[in-house]
């Protein structure tokens, strides 16, 4: 590929130091390149960005909400293309692939909406004391850098910038270096919308691009997306420079199953929230605590069900689970197989990667896993899932919420008062009853504890590029 980075309204040529060479996960074939953008491209796009900063936050809130709509009319329109290319490129079965589609268009749309209420909300203050006015302006936090990762490609950057351009702010966004042909759609929309120059840049790389991006001294804001090892990295950067960061991190969420659900339903959530994007999901539910009076019916059935799992080539087959995404992902989870066998877990399924082409492991579960182990703690991004049982109500709020993150939840219990006592005792950020992984973009994104800073998606996903400003007026 020649011209992969749109700076300043144009595609140009990367001048950085790194070769980024695109994969199909199902065949571990390249078949694309292209070089990284340098640091000097870097601040080419960041100056685009702050020239037409001005020009871009004076726009009426509607003409932003037309060009909102059209980015998700133009998703629409590449809509088979888009979806290919992820089956393609991240491995995801068909379905998956125009969930997340599908889930970009809306959030274009939604943030559209939400753009055309902003003059609304710039209103007069009632205050108690006399001989005042006071009102508030809602203003773009100005330029702001994106950075995201592979797993849902689309989605990620649509969250953010959505909001981002609805606020009046401009941006520079990175795509992930595993994934970068799937946001060009972004540039090309632009092009095709005649956004104005500068208002989206778009820089491809590696961790180089990245650093340079989010160290960056003529950025107001930073909007962080990935591992919580980068994320760090990249909070240092803004602290540097005291500057905002909002940032979208890892996970290690629980599935806690009651044992008056129905076996079967129960089953089916459980293989969902580790099987889809096979298990590389932020909000996978990795940990399952299953209470004592159904966890000898569930555990066999659940075992069943994984291994009854088609999982092969999106592009070739009708499959429920395809590949892990890169190379560097089949090894980290093929490595924490041979953790658990050094720790001596009992495997119920799986715990091996499939002798064949490409990057493939089998939907794994470990039973009565220990507090301590290392499966039970971290972050493994595939398709594995460590169990543990517990008694009482109690004990199951505790062993979820023994945790370092604080991402999602998913609550299965018949007893609804109940399921919504745990919701509202668990610390994470979004917590599902009876269902999983179900994503509004209406509601927020965002986790506590070591899942992140900020909250994306819903009014608050605005609120992240928005700065407030009060004008208080005597009237003496
Ligand atoms: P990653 O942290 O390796 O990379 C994320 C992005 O950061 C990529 O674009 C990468 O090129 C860039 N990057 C790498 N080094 C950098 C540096 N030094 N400075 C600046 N940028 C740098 O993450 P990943 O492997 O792409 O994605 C997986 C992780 O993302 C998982 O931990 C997952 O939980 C997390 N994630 C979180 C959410 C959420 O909403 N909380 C959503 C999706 C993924």
């Amino acid at each position: 590929m020649t011209n992969p980075h749109y700076i300043d309204g144009r595609w140009v040529e990367g001048q950085g130091n790194d070769c980024i060479t695109v994969h199909d996960p199902a065949l571990g074939q390249p078949f694309a390149e292209l070089m990284s953008a340098s640091t000097a491209q870097v601040d080419q796009a960041v100056a685009a960005a702050r020239r037409a900063l001005p020009a871009w936050k004076a726009t009426a809130p509607g003409e932003r909400a037309a060009l909102l709509r059209g980015f998700a009319e133009q998703l629409g329109q590449r809509r088979e293309a888009l979806i290919t290319l992820q089956m393609r490129n991240n491995g995801k079965p068909r379905h998956e692939a125009e969930i997340d589609l599908d889930d970009a268009v809306a959030t274009f749309g939604y943030y559209a909406d939400l753009a055309e209420q902003l003059p609304g909300k710039n209103a007069e203050v009632p205050l108690a004391a006399p001989g005042f006015t006071a009102r508030t302006r809602l203003e773009p936090v100005g330029v702001v850098g994106l950075i995201v990762p592979w797993n849902f490609p689309l989605v990620t950057s649509a969250w953010k910038l959505a909001p981002a351009l609805a606020a009046g702010c401009t941006v520079v966004l990175k795509p992930s270096e595993v994934t970068p042909l799937i946001e060009q759609a972004y540039g090309q929309i632009a092009e095709a919308l005649n956004l104005p120059a500068g208002v989206l840049n778009i820089v491809n790389g590696k961790a180089e691009t990245g650093a340079a991006l989010s160290s960056h001294n003529g950025l107001d804001k930073l909007s962080f997306t990935g591992s919580n090892g980068v994320g760090s990295q990249v909070m240092r950067a803004a602290a540097a420079q005291c500057r905002p960061v909002t940032l979208e991190l890892g996970g290690k969420s629980a599935i806690v199953v009651f044992d008056d659900c129905d076996v079967d339903q129960a089953v089916e959530w459980i293989v969902a929230g580790i099987t889809w994007n096979a298990g590389q999901m932020c909000s996978a539910t990795s940990r399952l605590l299953v209470q004592d009076g159904i966890a000898d019916a569930l555990l066999p059935r659940l075992k069943a069900a994984l291994e009854q799992m088609q999982v092969g080539n999106p592009l070739v087959e009708d499959v429920a689970m395809g590949p892990l995404t890169s190379q560097a992902q089949w090894l980290k989870v093929a490595s924490y197989f041979a953790i658990a066998r050094e720790e001596g877990l009992h495997c119920l399924t799986g715990g091996q990667v499939l002798d064949r082409d490409g990057w493939f492991v089998s939907p794994t579960v470990y039973v009565d896993v220990p507090e301590g182990s290392r499966l039970w703690n971290e972050e493994i991004f595939g398709p594995v899932l460590c169990a543990r049982r517990f008694a009482t109500e109690a004990q199951a709020i505790a062993q979820a919420n023994d945790s370092r993150f604080g991402l999602v939840a998913t609550v299965c219990s018949a007893d609804l008062e109940r399921a919504e006592r745990v919701a509202d005792a668990l610390e994470v950020g979004h917590v599902w009853i009876n269902s999983v992984q179900a994503v509004f973009v209406e509601t927020s994104w965002g986790g506590t504890k070591g899942s992140g800073i900020g909250r994306e998606l819903g009014p608050w996903g605005l609120s992240a590029y928005q700065s407030v400003k009060h004008v208080t007026r005597c009237l003496g």
